[in-house]
């Protein structure tokens, strides 16, 4: 498998350090709100990235931690009169809630900050004492930048270009404004841990490599995060394992593609933030989550409602026919001819296809396209009067079917029944436009009953007031059914 690697800014060849098995670490949330379109994107490429490694046969250790100590918690806690315990507690819960309406999958490790003060407490007194760290008399302990020569060796940035921009704010007691917090003195109102520096609390980017190598080992195969933690996140955690252990952190440095909405970054101050709630009042979880795995995980993403109602289309599209294909193959008599050879071997390309686009850096769009390919064959097969009721027919859309299923379990889409999924998506829909479902529901009835007494001027009108709500009406051998127009 091709993966693309942010440390040597390259697709390489992907195997684990030891055969079979991959230690992965993904930095998870700070826990002081709401989940935002940007989180569901990251948990959502690494949640695909583990299925499909589990897929291929190996066994992941997935970890990803929460961060429940931070500045924001904090400041959070202090507004809402309190705790930071609470704060975190309470969006934990939410993040939670979230994750599982979109499919994610627990990770086998699932860290906080604060059980881990200890190990970081020992890794920050083992840099202190190789000289890569230094405390100061309020009781900071800062990593001495300029300690470690391939620092920015991810993020690509040099010491002169850093040290221009770097400030040190009042109160800091930095040799050097390059150098970052490792531990925090204790400050009126916060939370804190006895050290040997006194009372504090740690600093963000120590959690990460304490317990990464805690509960995996080093080096990791992969460490991955969002786009933005490449910069100072990530490389202040390779400055401090690397230091620390004299061991190379993490073989592989994913990174996922930034989210913006309506072309624009997506910002507090932009008024233009969106969680995931607020998407889940609007659409199905599945058709973010769908949505989520159009584009390269690696290509910055636009969303918009406009982008959400085509991707809902999408996935109603695939559907509709995993439900005709459901139909067709439970009330056919087939005669016993094959299918044309060119149709089994355009559905063997299109099979090699999804699983050469997930090599080739889990390339999920162009995945996507083969299974619209063979959306399209299903298609082909089932408008063929003489191939829809053919073995070889049968045997096309059994091969479609089971392939979907495969590819449900990899990409977590598709694994809702499609009659179940396509009522939900329907109401949803109603619910959106303001149709009331058992009001339209009442009227189907009683045009049912205007049909059996052969009042068609009542059942034409019933038809017509639907149709003016938005409602479409098609009578199938089980009854009628409707749809949102
Ligand atoms: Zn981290």
């Amino acid at each position: 498998m091709q993966l693309f690697n942010t440390l040597s800014r390259s697709k390489e060849t992907f195997t684990p350090l030891t055969e079979g098995r991959v230690n992965m670490y993904v930095c998870g949330i700070t826990a002081y709100d709401y989940c935002h379109i940007g989180h569901a994107r990251s948990a959502v490429v690494f949640d695909v990235m583990v299925r499909y490694l589990r897929s291929k046969g190996l066994e992941v250790r997935f970890a990803r931690n929460f961060t429940d100590v931070d500045d924001k918690i904090i400041k959070r806690a202090n507004e809402e009169n309190s705790t930071s315990e609470a704060v975190s507690e309470k969006y934990i819960a939410a993040f939670y809630e979230d994750m599982d309406r979109l499919n994610i999958l627990r990770a086998d490790l699932e860290p906080k900050a604060t059980q881990y003060i200890g190990e970081m407490i020992t890794l920050a007194k083992h840099l202190i004492d190789t000289g890569h760290a230094y405390a100061t008399p309020s009781g900071d302990v800062y990593f001495r930048v300029r300690s470690f020569a391939p620092y920015g060796k991810l993020s690509g940035r040099n010491l002169e270009e850093l040290q221009a921009g770097a400030r040190v704010a009042p109160g800091e007691e930095k040799e050097d404004p390059l150098d970052f917090a490792l531990w925090k003195g204790a400050k009126p109102g916060e939370p804190t841990w006895d050290s040997p520096w006194g009372p504090g609390r740690p600093g963000w980017h120590l959690e990460c490599s304490a317990m990464s190598e805690d509960l995996l080992g080093l080096p990791l195969d992969i460490h991955g995060g969002g786009q933005d933690l490449v910069f100072p996140h990530h490389e202040n955690e390779i400055a401090q394992t690397e230091a620390a252990s004299g061991k190379e952190f993490s073989r592989f440095w994913v990174h996922n593609g930034f989210v913006q909405i309506n072309s624009e970054k997506m910002s507090k101050s932009l008024g233009n933030f969106v969680t995931i709630r607020d998407i889940f009042g609007y659409c199905l979880p599945e058709v973010l989550r769908y949505f989520l795995i159009t584009s390269h995980y690696r290509s910055p993403l636009d969303y918009s409602t406009e982008a959400l109602d085509e991707a809902e289309k999408g996935i109603r599209r695939v559907y509709a026919a995993l439900a005709q294909t459901e139909d067709v193959l439970a009330g056919t008599k087939w005669s016993p001819a094959a299918a044309p050879k060119e149709l089994t071997g355009e559905l063997t390309d299109l099979e090699s296809g999804f699983f050469q686009a997930m090599e080739d850096d889990l390339n999920t769009a162009a995945a996507l396209g083969h299974l619209f390919g063979m959306v399209r064959l299903a298609g082909r097969v089932m408008e063929d009067k003489g191939l829809r009721k053919s073995i070889g027919g049968k045997e096309i859309l059994e091969r479609i079917q089971a392939n979907f299923a495969e590819y449900a379990s990899i990409l977590g889409v598709f694994d809702t029944a499609p009659a179940e999924f396509l009522t939900t998506l329907r109401d949803k829909k109603a619910a959106r436009k303001g149709i009331d479902a058992s009001k339209v529901e009442g009227l189907l009835v009683a045009r049912q009953e205007a049909r059996k007494n052969k009042d068609f001027a009542e059942s034409d009108r019933i038809r017509d007031e639907l149709a003016s709500m938005g409602v479409e009406v098609k009578d199938t051998p089980a009854g009628a059914v409707w749809d949102v127009a």
